[in-house]
């Protein structure tokens, strides 16, 4: 699908104001139009595009549009300056614990990506911060999950701890986290159950991984293709176990990527990482700038 970028939508406008020297209110109003609507058509939620439009002309109605000979460059700019803002403006990084091990909980729902991600994040995590990581197979729900863990475990030459699909989660994460400690493995990557939707038995099961993991981060992993939806999911999942980060996985795809603007601004919750394919070095730190560069197109 081909998209309109911001700069080529508001070509139109600007080569009209260029010949009067001066903007007028009416002008930004159709400028913020074609900003609306690049948002909206980068599945940015309806709720967080009218925010920020509103934000956004408040700014550009000041003076520097005013006496700018570019109008229309300066509007783009002061966008972007708000879009990379609004999420959040630098790199975000895992916390880590002061106290080894950190632990990492990684959630979503089916699909998402998120066994692949507990695995990219691991060989990060061992590549850039010289960690020794560990894998929990907590994904008990779905048979295969299992099976591609220890896949990857091995393809990476990473210790997967697991004890099939007949224990009870806590149970596995309990003699996981002991694992760990005995062996002097300082990050442990536990990847848990997904559903294909939230329900309350899951987030329960959830919770209570939570409770006996005592996390420092909950990473909350969200298909970026999903667009509108990931916003909802990002909501309940932060409701109910107050997540520490998201992963917005499948950037590799032709979506516009509005879902980083939109769960940003819904959960206030930093986006750390984005997945650009399925190989296992297909994870990459999130730029909040670049994001917003694509965003608009
Ligand atoms: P889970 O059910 O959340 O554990 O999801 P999986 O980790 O099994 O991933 C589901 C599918 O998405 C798999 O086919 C992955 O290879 C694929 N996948 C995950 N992350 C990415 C990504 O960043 N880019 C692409 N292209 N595919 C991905």
């Amino acid at each position: 699908m081909a998209f309109e970028g911001l700069g080529g939508r508001l070509q139109g406008i600007m080569d009209r104001i260029k010949g009067k020297g001066k903007v007028t209110e009416q002008d930004i109003k159709e400028m913020m139009r074609e900003v609306r609507l690049a948002l909206l058509e980068a599945d940015v939620n309806f709720k967080v595009v009218r925010q920020f439009i509103k934000d956004v002309s408040e700014r550009a109605n000041g003076v520097d549009v005013m006496k700018s000979l570019t109008p229309g460059q300066q509007v783009i700019k002061i966008v972007q300056e708000e879009l990379t803002n609004l999420m959040g403006g630098e790199n975000s990084k895992i916390n880590m614990s002061q106290k080894p091990p950190t632990v990492i909980m990684m959630v979503g729902l089916q699909g998402a990506g998120k066994t692949t991600t507990a695995g990219k994040l691991a060989l990060l995590l061992r590549k850039s911060h010289n960690k020794k990581p560990m894998l929990i197979a907590g994904d008990i729900y779905r048979p295969a999950a299992i099976d591609q863990l220890e896949t990857i475990g091995k393809q990476l030459d990473i210790p997967v701890y697991s004890m099939g699909d007949k224990e009870k989660v806590e149970t596995i994460v309990e003699n996981g986290l002991k694992y760990a400690r005995e062996n002097h493995l300082d990050t442990v990557i536990i990847d848990t159950a997904g559903r294909l939707h939230i329900d309350e038995d899951l987030m329960n099961e959830l919770k209570n991984v939570k409770e006996i993991a005592k996390p420092n981060e909950i990473m909350l992993v969200v298909d970026s293709m999903t667009g509108q939806d990931a916003v909802n999911v990002a909501e309940s999942f932060n409701d109910l176990l107050d997540i520490t980060g998201v992963t917005l996985t499948k950037l590799d795809g032709d979506t516009r990527g509005g879902a980083a603007l939109s769960i940003r601004s819904v959960t206030e919750k930093p986006i750390k990482f984005i997945g650009v394919s399925e190989k296992m070095d297909g994870l990459e730190p999130f730029h909040p700038e670049r994001m917003a560069s694509r965003i608009l197109g």
